[in-house]
Formats: structure tokens, C-alpha cells, sequence
């Protein structure tokens, strides 16, 4: 049977990234792809387009970058307010201890979040799922952390999924109550962690919880808390993830592997160990420069190792109102590049699968994927 080559939509004249291996992004130049329903029918450089190609719809792009959409995949993108105010601080001398002994740092995003109603928090959160959304990006992680109440931290869930719907993007939701220790638990922290986990069943009976995160630090919890946090998410059969190894080495990256995690994230202090367990269990390195840039780290997360151990890396904005005030996942690539080495190439994605699935806009909000389209004014292209 011949190849049917009427589609529903055409572009050409793009600059097509494939990102498959051999040459850099996997570009071709020139380039045309066509689209059937929510799926890639066709595509290749422009001279190989068939002769009896006909599309509902043509584009002509004028050799603008197309992409897979892009996946912010660790973001604390809904908040409330902002902490502006401690970045002047800061810059005054102000050291972080004391900005946080004033009442500053997280537990005023966290004031901020159980004050605002749910409505007002998807208002002021929305903006910034649409600012990601216009940089090319398509599935978006958020978690919660900053309610540290079962209330609040529903209300952030809540929210997460309501972006979703109303950007008919991919939301994938993290449960990250063991984000920071509450005033109502000062000293308790182990009781606080009891809390957390008896939230979590019912947060996930609700639908609103795809994954479990802890940030396991000094001024966080310890490995052995979050370890209690993360045998609680498995007995649900939910994945973990971690905050791990930022700011000192507990041993978080390894931790995170031991739960088969999704992935263990910044890793500025992570030891050879560490690597050599994420290789083991498949732990996906996600590299945060925002939060690197903006407190003026320089300690490098091991590059060279988890390059050398074949272990996958992503790139992500951490998108949030503290370390990484950051609202493009071009941006965060960019700086993955120029603080931590990563060839352009590493910090890309993934090569876009045959026949896979495109979406667009508000228009087709089933889809799963859609198509970016980089030009000078950030846009993602309106594909039906
Ligand atoms: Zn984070």
C-alpha cells in the first residue's frame, strides 16, 4: 500500500532538532515535519519531502529551531510572594542565619503559602508555569514543601495539578513536606517526620502525590529521617527522589539509589561512592546551576565520574523564590554549560521516539507532547 502523505499539518523550512546521536543535537537543517491527529507523520530535510505531500495546514517557518518540548523536571514553582527583599539583604552584608533567624529564607515562603487562599496561589503561580511554557517546556515537575502543614501542603498539590489542567501540560507532582522543619516542630524533628508520613497516604488517596522527595542536608533532615520518609513512599509504590549532597556530603546520592530513585538532584558534594550507586540503579543525575549561580557555589557536582559511570544527566531550573529564581529551562541549559562543562549536546534531551505523540496549546489538551518552536520572542508555536 502506499504511503498515505496527506497530513493535518506541515511545517517547513525548520531547523529540526531530532537530538539523535552523530552530530550535534541531531540537527537537519532545512528541514520539514509533518503532523497526523497528535502524532509525528513525517519528517527529513525538505528535498526528501514526497512529491504528493498535501497538509490541512502548512507553516512555513522560516528556518526557526523546532524541538520535542522541553521537561522541567525538579521546580518549586508554586509559592507565594516573594523573597526579593533577601536577595537586597544578602547583598548588604547580611549573612543567610541571619536572614533565617529574622524569619527569612523558606519559612517566609512558607508564612506566605498557608496565608494565601488556594485560588490566590494558583494566581500567582500560574504565570510562571506559562513563562516555562513560552521557553519551550511541556511536562513540568512541582512540588510542594513550602506549606509543611497537611493543609497547606494539600493546597500546593492541589494547585500543581490545576496548572496542569488549565495549561493542558504534563504535571507530574512531588511530595516534598520534608522540605524544612515547622515552627509547630522546633527541636522535634523526628516527630515532625512521623507527620509527614502519616499526611502522605492520605495525600495520595486523593490522587495528588506521583512522587516523594526529602531535602536531606544539615539544615534539613538526615539520612536516617529521610530514609523513613522514603520506606513509607515505597510501601505505597511511589518513586523517590532526592535533594541530595547540595551542601554537604550525607551520602544522599547513594541514598536515593538504594530506593531504586528517580533521581538524586544537585549533587555538589557527591563522593565516587555515590556515583557508583546511582550507575548501579538506573538514578538519574539532575544538575541544578540556578541554585549554583545564585549562591555562588564553587564546588562542582563530580561531572567527569558520572560521565565516565554512564550515568544519565538532566538539566532543570529548580525554579523558586530563594537559590533559583530562574523561569527558563534554556537558561539553566545554558548555565549547565558555562558552570559545570556539559557539552551543549549533554545538556539537551532525550532523541524524540518514532510515531511519538505532539500536542499543542490549550487546543489539544490530551496530547502528551508537544513541539517547541524557538524563535527570538520565546514562543512556543500554536500547533493546531
Ligand atoms: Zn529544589
Amino acid at each position: 500500500m502506499p504511503a498515505d502523505h496527506s497530513w493535518d499539518l506541515l511545517f517547513t523550512h525548520v531547523t529540526l532538532a531530532t537530538l539523535e546521536g552523530g552530530h550535534p543535537f541531531g540537527l537537519i537543517e532545512n528541514a520539514a515535519l509533518a503532523c497526523t491527529g497528535d502524532r509525528i507523520a513525517w519528517l527529513g530535510p525538505m528535498a526528501a519531502l514526497p512529491a504528493d505531500a498535501t497538509a490541512r495546514r502548512v507553516e512555513h517557518l522560516e528556518q526557526r529551531v523546532l524541538t520535542p518540548g522541553l521537561i522541567d523536571c525538579h521546580t518549586h514553582l508554586v509559592f507565594a510572594g516573594n523573597r526579593a527583599h533577601e536577595f537586597d539583604l544578602r547583598l548588604n552584608g547580611a549573612t543567610y542565619e541571619q536572614i533565617a533567624r529574622a524569619g527569612g529564607g523558606i519559612l517566609s515562603s512558607v508564612r506566605a503559602v498557608r496565608a494565601a487562599s488556594e485560588d490566590a496561589l494558583l494566581a500567582q503561580s500560574l504565570p510562571r508555569a506559562r513563562a516555562l511554557l513560552a521557553d519551550g517546556v511541556t511536562t513540568l515537575e512541582i512540588k510542594s514543601g513550602y506549606g509543611l502543614e497537611f493543609e497547606s501542603e494539600r493546597k500546593m498539590l492541589r494547585v500543581a495539578r490545576r496548572i496542569g489542567e488549565l495549561l493542558g501540560i504534563t504535571v507530574r507532582t512531588t511530595y516534598l513536606a520534608a522540605h524544612a522543619l515547622p515552627p509547630e516542630y522546633c527541636d522535634d524533628a523526628d516527630g515532625y517526620i512521623d507527620a509527614v508520613i502519616d499526611w502522605l497516604p492520605r495525600l495520595h488517596d486523593e490522587g495528588l502525590v506521583d512522587a516523594v522527595d526529602a531535602f536531606c542536608e544539615g539544615i534539613g533532615f538526615s539520612p536516617a529521617q529521610t530514609r523513613r520518609v522514603f520506606a513509607a513512599a515505597r510501601a505505597l509504590g511511589l518513586p523517590v527522589k532526592l535533594h541530595a549532597d547540595q551542601l554537604s556530603n550525607l551520602g544522599g546520592a547513594a541514598l536515593a539509589a538504594a530506593f531504586d530513585g528517580l533521581s538524586a538532584d544537585h549533587l555538589e558534594h557527591t563522593d565516587a561512592e555515590g556515583v557508583q550507586a546511582m550507575a548501579a540503579h538506573g538514578t538519574v543525575a539532575v544538575l541544578l546551576p540556578g541554585a549554583f549561580h545564585v549562591l555562588r557555589e564553587t564546588r562542582l557536582p563530580p561531572i567527569a565520574q558520572l560521565r565516565e559511570h554512564g550515568v544519565p544527566m538532566a538539566v532543570a531550573t529548580d525554579c523558586n523564590p530563594g537559590t533559583s529564581p530562574l523561569l527558563s529551562l534554556r537558561q539553566a541549559m545554558q548555565l549547565a554549560c558555562t558552570h559545570f562543562r556539559l557539552t551543549p549536546d549533554e545538556a539537551g534531551t532525550s532523541p524524540i521516539p518514532p510515531n511519538c505523540a505532539i500536542g499543542s496549546a490549550e487546543h489539544w489538551p490530551s496530547a502528551s507532547m508537544w513541539l517547541a518552536v524557538h524563535s527570538p520572542d520565546r514562543s512556543v508555536f500554536p500547533c493546531a
